[in-house]
């Protein structure tokens, strides 16, 4: 992998943090992704590195063992593992989304049993919002949640779960008294059946699963957050985060696939002179580099206007998961047309690049979802 000089959009401080976070992706993640691929699962020592390196508290607070980074740099980090390995990268997007659930509305309590342990990498979370008929409107949601004393009873199924085959903590939603309800659930409950679901087009080391739940009789501690706040606030919020961490973690991906394709198209020969110096093959390499770019400035924007609480910072992340994806599908297509066949042949990096780029479209709010929300979330002057 091509160390970057530097960049020009970042400040020196952000550079040095992101070269830092770049040099663990370059030991620990990168030379693996395309055997983890393959595996189609991430070996646990991966995510004690993870856990090592501070990055799974990342946004847990330091009075419960976290790193609690500020958003841009968050963001950096999700750019430097996205560069490595989208799989890895989707596992700390839904860690991370747990833990800021958990942080965000969990009592002392819940706080003080979860956190540090999600914090240490000894229990890793996942988010278990889909199901097979609830997928953009979570509102079709049937999973159910039914108080019985001093439980609460699920009974339902969760679908297309990203590292539900391993993960130790669940954060589920399901329907409670008319509205739906945010709980907790921990690995080991008796009636919770995990099923592997294995060989997706992309991601495809990031052990997704099924959470089947029946008669899953769970502590009316795990309820997080008031009953019927699940969707608003705490689904949303969560989202909120995972679709910052998936647009940065796209730009780390489309800056793979520009650093592939340069490398690539400067060493290949055809009619006598290295690809690159072909036009046709210029305007590839110059539409993902701007690409790379302009990701990076959308998804700086946007972490900037959340840090600052501004309104606009809604639409923001919007936007820069929308230009991030769509546009690290685009260099992801273009990275296999530049190594022609070989971007096509199993053992390469650029036919695992288009299948994770593909799922950076549907996944945290498909292409098309973006698309009428950001229509109805345009900021405009008034007057
Ligand atoms: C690799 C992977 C990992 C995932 N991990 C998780 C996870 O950890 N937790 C979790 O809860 N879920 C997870 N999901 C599920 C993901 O959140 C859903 O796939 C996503 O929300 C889209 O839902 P759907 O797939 O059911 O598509 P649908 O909602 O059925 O949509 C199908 C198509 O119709 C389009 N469409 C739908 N509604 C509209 C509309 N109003 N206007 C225009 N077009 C529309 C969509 O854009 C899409 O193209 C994962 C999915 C994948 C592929």
């Amino acid at each position: 992998m091509a160390t970057i000089a530097g960049v020009h959009s970042l400040s020196e401080v952000q550079n040095k943090t992101l070269s830092e976070y770049r040099r663990f992706t370059e030991t620990e993640i990168a030379p693996f992704a395309g055997e983890w691929d393959r595996a189609g699962r991430l070996p646990r020592d991966v995510i004690t590195a993870m856990a090592r390196a501070g990055h799974l508290g990342a946004l847990v607070p330091e009075e419960y063992g976290g790193s609690r980074l500020g958003l841009v740099e968050f963001g950096l980090l999700n750019e430097a593992i996205g560069l490595g390995c989208s799989s890895v990268r989707s596992v700390l997007t839904v860690h991370s989304m747990v833990c800021r659930s958990v942080a965000r509305w969990g009592n002392a309590e819940q706080r003080a049993r979860w956190l540090p342990r999600l914090a240490s990498g000894e229990w890793v979370g996942a988010f278990g919002l889909s199901e097979p008929g609830a997928g953009s409107d979570v509102t079709q949601i049937t999973t159910t949640a039914r108080p019985d004393g001093e439980h609460y009873v699920l009974d339902g199924t969760k679908k297309w779960i990203t590292y539900a085959q391993a993960a130790d903590v669940f954060l589920v939603f399901a329907g409670f008294e008319g509205r739906f309800s945010a709980f907790i659930v921990e690995r080991d409950t008796p009636g919770l059946t995990v099923v592997p679901i294995d060989g997706m087009l992309g991601t495809r080391a990031s052990m997704l699963a099924e959470l089947r739940f029946e008669g899953c009789r769970i502590p009316r501690s795990a309820l997080l957050g008031r009953p019927g706040f699940g969707l608003a606030p705490v689904a949303s919020d969560a989202l909120d985060v995972g679709r910052y961490s998936v647009a940065w973690g796209s730009v780390g991906l489309a800056q793979a696939c520009l650093e592939t394709s340069l490398g690539y198209a400067r060493e290949r020969r055809q009619f006598g002179a290295p690809i690159a110096d072909h036009q046709l093959v210029q305007r590839l390499l110059t539409d993902m580099a701007t690409t790379v770019s302009a990701a990076r400035l959308l998804c700086l924007q946007a972490g900037e206007l959340v840090a600052e609480g501004r309104p606009d910072a809604v639409a923001a992340v919007w936007m820069a998961k929308y230009f991030a994806s769509t546009g690290a599908f685009r260099a992801a297509a273009d990275t296999v047309q530049i190594h022609g066949a070989y971007g096509c042949d199993p053992s390469g990096a650029p036919q695992r690049l288009f299948r994770d780029a593909k799922v950076m479209e549907i996944i945290e709010g498909s292409s098309q979802i973006q698309q009428t929300m950001i229509a109805r979330l345009i900021p405009c002057e008034e007057g």
